[in-house]
């Protein structure tokens, strides 16, 4: 668990915050946990993708 985990799971940051968060705090954690961290935002995107919401700002 990071703050990436804590914050994500409490839906304080978006995906875009999330992915951005990683990039920055990457350097600094386990391999095995950014992949963690990846898969985890990634099927957030995905539900997201497929509700359409009407957020619609990605990077
Ligand atoms: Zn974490």
């Amino acid at each position: 668990m990071c703050m990436i985990c804590v914050d994500f799971q409490k839906q304080k940051m978006t995906t875009n915050d999330a992915r951005r968060a990683l990039r920055e705090m990457r350097e600094g954690m386990d391999d095995d946990h950014v992949k963690e961290v990846t898969e985890m935002i990634q099927k957030v995107e995905k539900e997201q993708q497929s509700k359409k919401s009407s957020d619609d700002d990605q990077d």
